[in-house]
């Protein structure tokens, strides 16, 4: 059994409680690790770790925390086999994946901020009689907190900018998915990051997250993770008029045009739908398709979601693994429950998928696919995080704006045309922070990225990012 300690001045330490929390592997039910549940005194002494090593930190040139940046991707892609393997037991994703997507991307993180730190420009502009010269500055310690289905990924995309920009940290992993955060941890200790810079505590989000969220020493808080949780996170961080970045759920459409490349389509409507178990925030799981090509569409989106091999997350060929815990499959089998009360009907999944021996006590559940519900029941607007998607048709494109847009969240979308043009427009209808036309989840890092409504507040992203992480001050300088 592997015990977790917190990662606080450069040591790694027991929390103050002394008390702990399982780690399970969900696809096995496996215990495997225990992690430490700390509270708000472990809190309080992380934070003290990171203002002390703040200063020296912030001193250092941009080109020597960027180096520090290349340092930590370099280090990071040495264990990337392990971070994988890691990633996919704690999460239940297949090993695929997490290769090609939690440990790769979180290489390119670091890599990618470093580079955008030594593109940012300092900003000047000259009056008649005077010059403006806008300087960024670290906040000071920033607080971190993440969910379980992107672990390392999202904590990569919130340290790497922060550090960039001269903060140092204090970071909250889902306490679920705590393992690569605490490998990123043992990384940082062997390439020797001054002590005090990254500082992560584990334990529950009510108790550890929200002390990081209440800390007045605690100057901008980066979360990811539900619409509920961050109304939480804000109501507690607006009276100290911290700054808050806030990317939370989504309930997202992809809409399927007549003239739609089906095999484009019903191939990247299937991993929109199902990626990572249908738990991505970006995850289409409402699909509009146009009444015309409706039943060819459903009948071969059918098949090809039918031919996803379901099973043990770490064979090679595996394509959909375990749901993240067995809470979280109550909660998606709920939903399931609630469609056929409110009408719908299951076209294929729907139910707990049979596996070897080994995987009975998994979070398994086959990727659902239900037509017949109301654009506008519970299963069809509210976020299910998870492998159920519904099918609704439309006959006109303003009829499937006004589905498109007609839930509380406004996160992402994708638009399937052969008429850019037609895609284009479509996808300005659609209130939401970012919508792909013919692709899905093609990222470019430098984009910005976050959601409208109850999706969010605030962008990150490229230099969108390095602007949250800082703050920005005008020093006017009269001419001689
Ligand atoms: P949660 O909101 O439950 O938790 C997110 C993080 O916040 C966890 O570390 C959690 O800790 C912590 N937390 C919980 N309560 C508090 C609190 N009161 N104060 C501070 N921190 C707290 O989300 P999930 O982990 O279940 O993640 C799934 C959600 O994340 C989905 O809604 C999904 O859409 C969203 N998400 C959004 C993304 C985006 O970019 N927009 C990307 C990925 C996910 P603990 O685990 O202990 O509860």
């Amino acid at each position: 059994m592997e015990e977790i300690l917190n990662f606080i001045g450069g040591k790694f330490t027991p929390c103050s409680s002394g008390q702990s929390i399982d780690n399970l592997a969900p696809a096995t039910g496996e215990v495997y690790s225990k992690i430490p549940r700390s509270d708000a005194t472990d809190v309080d002494i992380a934070v003290a770790a990171a203002e002390s090593a703040q200063p020296a930190w912030s001193a250092l040139s941009r080109n020597e925390r960027s180096a520090w940046l290349v340092r930590i991707a370099e280090a990071l892609e040495t264990r990337s086999e392990e971070i994988a393997v890691a990633e996919s037991r704690d999460t239940g994703k297949p090993i695929s994946l997490a290769r090609a997507v939690d440990s790769t991307r979180s290489v390119n993180n670091f890599r990618f901020f470093a580079k955008m730190l030594g593109e940012r420009q300092q900003e000047t502009y000259a009056m008649s009689d005077a010059t403006n010269h806008v300087v960024d500055k670290p906040i000071g310690v920033v607080g971190l907190i993440t969910p379980w289905n992107l672990p390392l990924y999202l904590l990569s995309w919130k340290i790497a900018p922060a550090l960039a920009m001269g903060n140092t940290v204090v970071a909250k992993p889902s306490e679920l998915t705590p393992m690569t955060a605490h490998l990123l941890c043992e990384i940082l200790a062997d390439i020797g990051l001054p002590a005090g810079v990254v500082n992560v505590v584990h334990g529950y989000g009510g108790e550890c997250g929200a002390a990081i969220v209440a800390h007045p020493k605690v100057g901008a808080i980066s979360f990811t993770g539900g619409t509920a949780t961050g109304r939480v996170v804000a109501a507690s961080a607006a009276p100290m008029f911290k700054k808050l970045s806030l990317e939370l759920g989504g309930k997202n459409a992809t809409i399927i045009l007549e003239d739609a490349d089906l095999d484009l389509a019903v191939a990247g409507a299937a991993r929109a739908a199902f990626m990572n178990q249908g738990q991505v925030c970006l995850c289409g799981s409402r699909i509009f398709i146009a009444d015309s090509i409706r039943p060819e569409f459903t009948r071969r989106f059918v098949e090809q979601v039918e031919k996803m091999v379901v099973g043990d997350p770490s064979f090679e060929d595996t394509e959909f693994g375990s749901l993240v815990s067995h809470e979280h499959r109550d909660k998606v089998e709920s939903y399931i429950e609630l469609a056929l009360r409110e009408g719908g009907t299951i076209l294929s999944g729907g139910a707990r998928p049979e596996l070897s021996a080994r995987l009975d006590s998994g979070a398994f559940l086959l990727p659902t696919i239900i037509d017949g519900l109301a654009q506008d029941s519970r299963c069809a607007s509210e976020e299910i995080f998870g492998p159920v998607v519904t099918l609704h048709g439309f006959s006109s494109d303003a009829e499937v704006i006004g589905f498109a847009n007609s839930t509380e969240y406004g996160l992402a979308g994708s638009v399937w045309t052969t008429d850019l043009g037609r895609g284009r427009a479509m996808a300005e209808s659609i209130d939401s922070g970012m919508v792909w036309v013919n692709c899905w989840l093609h990222r470019d890092l430098r984009v910005p990225f976050g959601g409208t409504k109850n999706s969010g507040v605030g962008r990150e992203g490229g230099q969108r990012s390095l602007a949250f992480y800082s703050e920005a001050m005008n020093i006017c300088i009269l001419d001689d």
